[in-house]
């Protein structure tokens, strides 16, 4: 192993696959990018990508949910180290969410590969499918731990209605075969995954790097609060039934019920709210709106429900409101594996970087694979924690850090047994 530990990635390769990608899908107008899951813009990064794998001397495949594999193989059986992200976006993107981790990860491969080194178990690079949920959400890495079924596969569309067998169907790809991207959990090790941090802390700290140790649980309702319409001038105060004054008072316990249950990574959000039937002259009858809450820690998560519940309960009661609750998705935190959290620490010290241990407050497909394998995540820092726009932005001296770290961590994980120290 010590004659690899000097191997280090190559920036300029790594910075021409992040400009190829940034111009598929890329709309003159906003500089957005536009790759949403399936769509043409998808299809073609994915294409891209299988060519660059044939390129850089891989094995390249993808299985039935249109994953993308790129594999290093070993002349050893053992369960594979997998490496990756996801290439989709949001609409009007930036050219780093999902695409860094799978350059990144390709560029370890390719240069691993080049170098002559043999690991004691294949490397398997992964680009997974809709990670940013035109139909949901992480469908290639739910798909990959065998979480899904023939019914949400057949239910799942987009805002616009569009469903995900059209979606796929009009790609040449098979819908049914969703299910067979099921992965045997024994042949699998270990997932990675490098990751811009689409928020502020490591900008904001001047470091290179972060070493995720938890992923963010969260649960998202939709709320409905139901009063009673009524004339603005004629109704008393003491007489209303006013569903806004019940969402004001609702907001006004997020900060205190955080104080007191969360954890210090205890996030609330109301994102979306609509007043009806929406007339100055009018008594709010009914608010609709969102509530997100997000935690690391699976029981402060289950005791903020209860908290949020509780309120919104003593809320309806004294403004004589009912509440309609509808909770659309419910995802548990992971923690990461502590010997890749040792190993990227090592590496950290290794090669000079400046670190943080930090949480991971957005969810990623090492969430879901976590949920049946050890997984480890790096973060690089977001330029002014800009995310999911055109803006965001990493320096190529932090993104050939991370890369570097990545590289270090393959290594030491597939390092042939007998030459360990
Ligand atoms: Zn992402």
């Amino acid at each position: 192993m010590s004659e690899f530990t000097k191997m280090r990635v190559n920036l300029d390769r790594i910075q021409a696959d992040v400009e190829t990608l940034a111009s598929i899908g890329r709309c003159d107008e906003d500089q957005g990018l536009y790759r949403m899951a399936f769509t043409d813009a998808d299809i073609e990064a994915r294409k891209w990508l299988l060519d660059r794998i044939d390129n850089a001397g891989l094995i390249s495949r993808s299985d039935g949910a249109a994953n993308i594999f790129g594999v290093l193989a070993s002349d050893h059986d053992s369960p594979s180290l997998v490496v990756g992200s996801h290439l989709d976006t949001v609409p009007c993107a930036g050219s780093l969410d999902g695409s860094l981790g799978v350059v990144v990860g390709l560029e370890c491969l390719r240069v691993i590969n080049q170098a002559g080194y043999l690991p004691d178990r294949d490397v398997e690079l992964v680009a997974f499918s809709d990670e940013e949920g035109r139909f949901g959400g992480m469908l290639g890495s739910e798909a990959f731990i065998g979480n899904i079924n023939p019914l949400s596969i057949q239910h799942a569309s987009d805002a616009s209605g569009f469903s995900l067998s059209e979606a796929m169907l009009s790609q040449g790809l098979d819908p049914s075969k969703v299910m067979e991207a099921r992965r045997n959990p024994s042949t699998i090790d270990r997932y990675l995954e490098l990751h811009i941090e689409q928020g502020p802390v490591l900008d904001h700290k001047g470091l290179n790097v972060g070493v995720v140790d938890e992923i963010t649980g969260l649960f998202r309702w939709n709320l409905k609060l139901i009063g009673e319409s009524n004339h603005a001038g004629t109704t008393p105060m003491e007489m209303r039934r006013d569903a806004f004054m019940g969402l004001a008072d609702f907001a006004h316990e997020i900060p205190r019920i955080l104080d007191e249950i969360g954890s210090e990574s205890a996030r609330a959000t109301v994102g979306q709210a609509e007043i009806q039937p929406g007339a100055p002259n009018t008594v709010p009858g009914m608010v609709a709106f969102t509530l997100d809450v997000r935690d690391t820690n699976q029981e402060v998560l289950e005791a903020l429900k209860d908290a949020f519940h509780r309120a919104l309960v003593v809320i309806c009661r004294r403004r004589q409101l009912k509440f309609d609750m509808n909770e659309v998705s419910s995802i548990d935190p992971v923690r990461c594996d502590s010997e890749i959290i040792k190993i990227l620490e090592e590496g950290v010290t290794e090669l000079g970087l400046k670190a943080l241990r930090m949480p991971s407050g957005a969810a990623h497909d090492a969430q879901i694979m976590g949920r049946q394998y050890p997984v480890g995540m790096i973060f690089v820092p977001s330029r002014g924690g800009k995310s999911h726009s055109p803006d965001e932005w990493t320096s190529w001296t932090d993104i050939e850090a991370g890369a570097n770290l990545l590289l270090h961590a393959i290594l030491k994980l597939t390092a042939q047994k007998q030459s360990l120290k």
